[in-house]
């Protein structure tokens, strides 16, 4: 708890478009906040409030870093497919008796019309591939292009925010783009593309569900990679609004 008179520090583990909602919608508080990035993006877009960028050093950084900047509340505000930085968070929250709440948008679900297949994993995605269509349209991320690196046969169109390095599946086109994505522009880059497979992760929200949709009006199958697990027993808000009302005081 924070001493008297003292508004609190909330530190905001983000990387997500609600991460930085949610930082915008407390400037209107008197909370102090600093949001945390991983650095993975080359520009990224920052939000209001203090921010800092890079690793912690694990749970013992992080812990560290919670008690020595004073913070009094922890939301874990990460991409639902970051797990190892929600389990860090959860035994930090533990260690340093610092309250903790996980943001977490709801997953997608498919509705009539959609030809959906769920998969467990990226190399259940990559085996499923081959089978499923020629001209793929991989919306997964450039980290984990790699396990598609053996596919030899399929022609892929990859989208991320900065330029994939490392191994890469040998027929490719690259496009660098930055979310949201509109539905026309979604229906036009899957019609120009000739594409018959979508894969992405179950990453949930607006920013990037139109595709879902264009896929859906094109009768393309989608490969949807499922979340992989969350620490038990961290309260959950499920929009920035929810985690809002939980942060006591700090309605919008
Ligand atoms: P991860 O596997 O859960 O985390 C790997 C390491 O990156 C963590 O151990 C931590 O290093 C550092 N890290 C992660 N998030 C951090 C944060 N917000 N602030 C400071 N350090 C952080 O995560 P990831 O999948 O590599 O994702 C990295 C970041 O990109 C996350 O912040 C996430 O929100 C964002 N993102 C991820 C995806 C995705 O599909 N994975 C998609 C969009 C955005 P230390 O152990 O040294 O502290």
């Amino acid at each position: 708890m924070p001493a008297e008179g003292d508004p609190g520090h909330l530190l905001i583990l983000g990387g997500t478009t609600e991460a930085r909602r949610l930082a915008e919608a407390l400037e209107r508080t008197p909370l102090r906040v600093t949001t945390s990035l991983a650095g993975r993006v080359g520009a990224p877009v920052l939000p209001p409030g203090g921010t800092r960028i890079g690793g912690f050093g694990g749970v013992e950084g992080l812990a560290a870093w919670v008690t020595a900047h004073r913070v009094t509340h922890l939301v874990d505000a990460t991409h639902p497919f970051a797990e190892r930085m929600s389990f860090h968070a959860a035994r930090a929250a533990e260690l340093t008796g610092v309250p903790l709440l996980a943001l977490r948008r709801p997953g997608w679900v498919p509705g009539p019309g959609d030809d959906w297949t769920f998969v467990e994993s990226l190399d259940a995605a990559a085996a499923l591939l081959p089978e499923r269509g020629r001209r793929v349209f991989l919306t997964t991320g450039r980290m984990g292009l790699h396990r598609f690196a053996h596919l030899t046969e399929p022609w892929f169109l990859v989208r991320s925010v900065d330029p994939p390095a490392g191994e890469r599946p040998p027929c490719l086109e690259v496009l660098l783009a930055r979310g949201p994505f509109g539905l026309a522009d979604e229906r036009e880059l899957l019609a120009r593309h000739r594409i018959d497979v979508l894969v992405t992760k179950d990453s949930g929200g607006d920013a990037t569900a139109p595709k879902l949709v264009a896929a859906r009006e094109a009768g393309i199958a989608v490969l949807v990679v499922r979340r992989p697990p969350v620490p038990e027993g961290v309260p959950e808000a499920d929009s920035v609004e929810a985690a809002l009302a939980r942060l006591t005081g700090f309605r919008a």
